[in-house]
């Protein structure tokens, strides 16, 4: 009979897969499926989860095309079903759910015990989502819900983030709190799947009142762990409870299904820009003086000049004033942070397209020689010097091949590049006049 055919082809791709994973691969995804029906035409598995199901496909899509009849798309005949609510996957669930008997001591509220509002500077760039942050942390689930925080890196949106749970543990201690990256709250998926505690992860985290989502950009191409996410998302939503979540771009570039856009902009999507000059004097002033710095005004304002669009290289130039004032308890003026933060100043310079061309027009300008001596074979010490310092740059700023940036400087081969980028590099840390030079030619080039 065909029905008990397929059947057996069933049994006959356990048999064979069972030899080609481990036994606790086995035993953790492939042992929990269970046959439950099959048609001549098809077989219905019944599984625990969704994510069972899509390890089934992602991983054996191929082998059991080879074991059981084909759809006309081409996907293997099979019909799942989820175990606990016979659900299909796709259908928003909204599950009821225990209260938590047990104390989730495997969920520790982790927050970073900087991350304060009172921590936070205000600015034009941030005064609106940090209200909004209060506004959240002060009557969670009753102002905006959820609230999407999106941003680039290093502008404090997770600082913001933890300021919502720190508020809320001090102001209303008896509100259940979880704070999680994406990254980990797809860790304990995997992990309470497989300890076979899935349902104690899904019960605390929809008995939360709040709970806080940093980065969930790292949801996009994690296919088989949105469905988790929008489930716990709308379950909490439905309760009032509140969420926040961040992200690096608006919920509408992310690429994640509709279902969860739409979840994500169904409260208030907040964009936290780029702090300007002021409020980045005002961040480092507070910074400093919480690490016993002291940075006058005018180092203050060089600083945020040229460091524009993250908080965090901020941080980092302070980090490395402060530990070069400790170690040489030198007084901060312009020259000496420019020397101590210069390569960091460089790497923060926008990117633009840089050629060699570009490269030798300025070095030209600088070291007064012409282009065509640069491109040519002269020894002359001061245009060998100043081709050097050419080569140098082409290495250090063009993202290219050796061997195509040494061509262009008139037919040199990849190794007389390299020479002379080992050179320089070698020379700038002794001779202080070709540092001020290179630094030179390079801002040019940048600007
Ligand atoms: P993001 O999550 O947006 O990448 P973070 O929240 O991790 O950025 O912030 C990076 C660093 O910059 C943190 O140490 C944070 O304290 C600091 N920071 C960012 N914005 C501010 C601000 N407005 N006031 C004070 N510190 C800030
Ligand atoms: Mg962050």
């Amino acid at each position: 009979m065909i029905e008990c055919e397929l059947k057996t082809s069933w049994t006959q791709f356990l048999e064979f897969i069972e030899n080609r994973c481990s036994s606790a691969e086995y035993e953790n995804w492939i042992a929990p499926i269970k046959l439950i029906e099959s048609s001549p035409d098809e077989i219905v598995l019944e599984v625990p989860n969704v994510f069972v199901q899509e390890y089934l496909l992602d991983n054996f899509k191929e082998v059991l095309c080879n074991f059981l009849p084909l759809r006309g798309s081409g996907e293997p005949a099979i019909q799942f079903q989820i175990a606990a609510s016979k659900q299909t996957p796709s259908a928003p669930t909204i599950e009821t759910v225990e209260p938590v008997s047990e104390e989730p001591s495997s969920f520790d509220l982790k927050l970073n015990p900087l991350y304060t509002f009172e921590n936070f500077i205000e600015g034009p760039s941030n005064q609106f989502v940090k209200s909004a942050a209060l506004g959240v942390a002060a009557r969670p689930g009753k102002s905006y819900n959820p609230l999407f925080i999106h941003g680039g890196v290093g502008l404090g949106k997770t600082h913001l983030l933890h300021s919502i749970g720190h508020y809320i543990c001090e102001h209303q201690k008896k509100l259940r709190i979880q704070s999680i990256t994406t990254e980990a709250f797809i860790n304990d998926i995997v992990d309470h799947l497989r300890n076979k505690s899935i349902d104690k992860m899904k019960r605390f985290y929809r008995n939360l009142d709040i709970l806080l989502v940093d980065d969930i950009q790292f949801l996009q191409n994690r296919l088989n762990f949105e469905e988790e996410f929008c489930n716990t998302f709308e379950s909490l939503l439905n309760q009032n409870k509140q969420i926040v979540i961040t992200s690096d771009k608006p919920p509408a570039q992310l690429k994640l299904s509709e279902r969860m856009v739409a979840r994500m902009e169904w409260g208030l999507v907040a964009h936290m820009g780029v702090p300007d000059l002021e409020t980045r004097v005002a961040i480092i002033k507070h910074k400093s003086e919480r690490r016993g710095l002291d940075i006058p005004n005018q180092i203050a304002f060089f600083i945020a000049e040229h460091i524009y669009n993250n908080v965090r290289q901020i941080e980092g130039a302070i980090n490395r004033l402060s530990a070069h004032s400790r170690l040489l308890s030198a007084t901060l003026t312009e020259d000496v942070v420019e020397k101590i933060l210069s390569e960091m100043f460089q790497t923060n310079a926008p990117n633009k397209k840089i050629s060699v061309e570009g490269i030798l027009k300025s070095v030209a300008a600088v070291f007064e020689v012409r282009i065509s001596e640069l491109k040519g074979e002269s020894r002359h010490k001061e245009i060998a010097l100043a081709r050097q310092v050419a080569m140098y740059l082409a290495k250090e700023m063009i993202d290219d091949s050796l061997m195509r940036i040494a061509a262009s400087f008139g037919g040199k081969t990849h190794s007389t590049l390299l020479h002379a980028w080992k050179k320089i590099t070698d020379q700038i840390q002794l001779n202080e006049t070709l540092r001020r030079q290179v630094q030179m030619v390079r801002r040019n080039i940048e600007t």
